[in-house]
């Protein structure tokens, strides 16, 4: 029986300084009424720099994100920007991810403005809908990748450092995920013709190494960029990983148990406080450990993530108490038949898992005493 591979990305991707003020040159290819979705952070900056851009028969109304991508909140924007030609998102991933689905519904066009470069919201087909509660609901597949997105250095720069890391550590999962998965044969997360996922491409597979290489040369030096808010030449190619490479490869490479134990960690309380990225570097320790990966991989990514800050151990993401019963429904959440954990080249069972969960909290203990972190 043949098999069908494929690689979906965004049809355009720009690194530029600035790209914020140019958003109506970059719209207006798809019309002339824009309905930007913005986080409310950057609502005074995109009044300033980016609607005085919109002239003549150029309009765009600006509406403020509500805070979750869920279902309630989709709707709201579904029914408000119906007359409008394209949507535009600017913000964080789950703001981006609300202007993907809005635009889905509406088959309309999107240009997506990352303000964090923390997951990989910004490129994929897939928006991650939450209920309100803040926990999983399900992935909603969208039926293209956003038409331009315009990753704005100078923005980026700005980032609070916890967030660049947690794009770093949302990154490094990438490889390790699309590895398992094309050792497996198993599905990417492009949806085909028959709603049925499709295979990675050799194109897929290589943009997860290349994402990898560029974080492990790059994103420590980066680091030093964001925390001074400047843009450095690390700071542009760790953005390109972290933003294009991290996606695409996970897209198209496919995911498999680092992001299927993040779904899982949601449901602790402790940990609601921790960024995507966060938990899913703590879901690839997990993945490496449940493939006995060699030590010396596992700790030249304990290496990258102290570089940049990121936390390691469940106390340092927040955990207070470790709850036996809680943890054990995690591994059951994670070996969910609907999620990536079956993409894993071996049988997992939730016994699997939560072994794999302790054996990790305790080796990343290991690792900090041994480095000398508190
Ligand atoms: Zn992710």
């Amino acid at each position: 029986m043949s098999v069908t591979k494929a690689i979906a990305s965004p049809a355009k991707f720009l690194v530029q300084a600035n790209a914020l003020k140019d958003l109506s040159v970059h719209g207006k290819a798809y019309g002339n009424k824009a309905y930007l979705i913005c986080d409310s952070f950057i609502v005074s900056r995109v009044q300033e720099k980016a609607l005085p851009g919109f002239l003549n028969e150029q309009r765009a109304e600006l509406a403020v994100f509500g805070g979750q991508c869920s279902d309630s909140e989709i709707n709201k924007h579904v029914d408000a920007a119906c007359d409008f030609d394209y949507i535009v998102g600017i913000g964080g991933g789950k703001t981006l991810d609300t202007a993907k689905a809005t635009a889905h519904y509406l088959a309309k066009p999107v240009l997506i403005l990352p303000t964090l470069a923390s997951t990989d919201a910004p490129c994929t087909a897939i928006s991650v809908i939450y209920n309100d509660d803040d926990t999983f609901n399900r992935y909603l597949f969208l039926a293209k990748n956003p038409d331009v997105v315009l990753a704005d250095t100078q923005i980026l720069a700005e980032e609070p450092p916890r967030f660049f890391a947690a794009g770093v550590g949302d990154g490094l999962a990438t490889y390790f995920e699309a590895r398992a998965c094309f050792a497996a044969q198993r599905d990417n997360l492009i949806l085909g013709n028959d709603s049925k996922m499709l295979k990675p491409t050799l194109i897929g597979f290589t943009i997860a190494q290349t994402c990898y290489e560029t974080i492990r040369k790059y994103a420590a030096q980066a680091a030093y960029a964001v925390q001074n808010k400047v843009i450095t030449a690390a700071l542009e190619n760790t953005i390109e990983a972290t933003i294009y490479m991290s996606a695409v490869g996970a897209e198209s490479g496919g995911c498999a148990a680092a992001h299927a134990i993040h779904n899982g960690m949601t449901l602790v309380h402790d940990l609601h406080g921790a960024q995507h990225g966060e938990k899913v570097i703590f879901g690839l320790f997990t993945q490496l450990v449940m493939e006995a990966a060699p030590m010396q991989e596992i700790e030249e990514i304990v290496d990258i993530a102290i570089a940049v800050g990121l936390p390691l151990t469940l106390e340092d993401l927040g955990l207070k108490t470790f709850n036996e019963e809680e943890w054990r429904q995690v591994a059951e959440v994670a070996c969910d038949k609907n999620d990536t954990m079956h993409n894993m080249p071996f049988t997992v069972t939730p016994e699997l898992v939560y072994d794999a969960i302790i054996a990790t909290n305790a080796m990343l203990h290991a690792f900090k005493k041994e480095k000398q972190l508190s």
